[in-house]
């Protein structure tokens, strides 16, 4: 039946996919066609436990949006982490067995692996046991005590996940959580498609992780809001052009305990206990969403130190980062184009040179 299902699935797909033709732009390589259409269409979705909202404009946007939906509804089916039916509940229920996996799930999984590798740990893949002893699965919030963390850490390490291909061993008791990357990894695909859709101009936004498509339909940069980790508004707005933004935050998702502390969802795999590096969020601006989404989330586990270091020796990403007292860093690159609200202007603003 699951089968058909997937057949089924697949045949939507290409149905979609072929209805959309592409427009001149894409069609002619090297021609510069003057567009006069600005035609806006816009989705808005309930996908990944989050809000998302995908903007595009031109005479293919409605079509290309089908498409982008129809595919983020596939990945959500592939890497959700409570659906029985999902590659990724499998995965996490196989019992120390190799399993065939999508080639989008082992993409997607050896990605985050690279970056876990590249955050030394930060970025952890296999925290999934430790945030759910938190409650943060389930919405049942409770602290857990250290003995717990200590045996459920022994269940955590992205070094004991064998990836070969599209098979994927994930050892007895273990088990992975995209959480941290698979929206800025959506994000990436849906850009994908609507670029091939000849789609020039968009705003995908998958619950606050954004990616812009080339410029606005009037040839302006698009100006994105950087949240406040202390209140409902915003800090300050980037003006940018063909990047993801993508923010982690401890506002995003907490509790408070029985003892009065702010308990968030941003788990150091080195303590098992909610991030506690002196930020209260880490924004990344880089190319692609998916670099952004495991950046920004491991950067909040990292600090500031720890993150500059980063910074300067990837060189692939720039940075605004506020601290527990209120405080803004902000890389050079991002400088130029960041303006801070006025209801934030005594906000001390520190720029990291290289
Ligand atoms: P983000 O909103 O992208 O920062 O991702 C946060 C989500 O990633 C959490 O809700 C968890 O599902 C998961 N997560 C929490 N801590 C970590 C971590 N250190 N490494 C990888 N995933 C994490
Ligand atoms: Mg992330």
């Amino acid at each position: 039946m699951k089968r058909i299902f997937g057949l089924f699935m697949i045949g939507v797909m290409l149905v979609s996919m072929t209805a959309c033709a592409k427009n001149s732009a894409g069609d002619l390589p090297g021609h510069t066609t003057i567009s006069i259409d600005k035609k806006e269409e816009s989705i808005e979705l309930f996908a990944m436990d989050t809000y998302m909202t995908v903007t595009a404009y031109g005479n293919q946007a409605k079509c290309a949006l089908q498409v982008a939906e129809t595919r983020i509804r596939q990945l959500e089916r592939l890497w959700s982490v409570i659906d029985p039916e999902s590659e990724l509940y499998m995965v996490n229920h196989s019992n120390g067995v190799p399993m065939d996996v999508d080639k989008v799930t082992s993409k997607a999984i050896s990605f985050a692996l690279s970056m876990a590798d590249r955050t030394a740990g930060a970025l952890d893949p296999t925290i999934y046991p430790v945030l759910t002893s938190w409650g943060f699965t389930t919405g049942s919030y409770q602290i857990p005590s250290q003995d717990e963390l200590d045996s459920l850490l022994q269940l955590v390490g992205y070094d004991k996940v064998l990836l070969d291909g599209q098979k994927i061993t994930v050892p007895e008791g273990m088990q992975m959580d995209l959480g941290a990357v698979a929206k800025g990894y959506t994000a990436d695909i849906v850009m994908s498609i609507l670029k091939d859709q000849g789609i020039t101009s968009a705003l995908i936004d998958l619950g606050g992780n954004i990616q812009t498509v080339g410029y606005k339909p009037d040839g302006s940069k698009w100006r994105v809001g950087i949240k406040d980790a202390y209140g409902d508004g915003n800090i300050g707005v980037l003006t940018v052009a063909d990047c993801a933004v993508v923010s982690s935050g401890g506002y995003e998702r907490y509790f408070i305990g029985d003892d009065g502390q702010t308990y968030w969802h941003i788990i150091d795999p080195s303590t098992g206990k909610p991030a506690d590096s002196g930020l209260v969020s880490a924004t990344v601006v880089c190319k692609e969403g998916r670099l952004g989404d495991a950046l920004s989330t491991a950067l909040f586990v990292m600090g500031l130190q720890d993150a500059e270091t980063q910074w300067r020796e990837c060189g692939d990403f720039e940075m605004i980062l506020m601290t527990q007292n209120n405080e803004l860093y902000i890389t050079e690159g991002l400088e130029a184009d960041f303006a801070l609200n006025q209801s934030h202007d005594g906000m001390p603003v520190h720029v990291i040179e290289k």
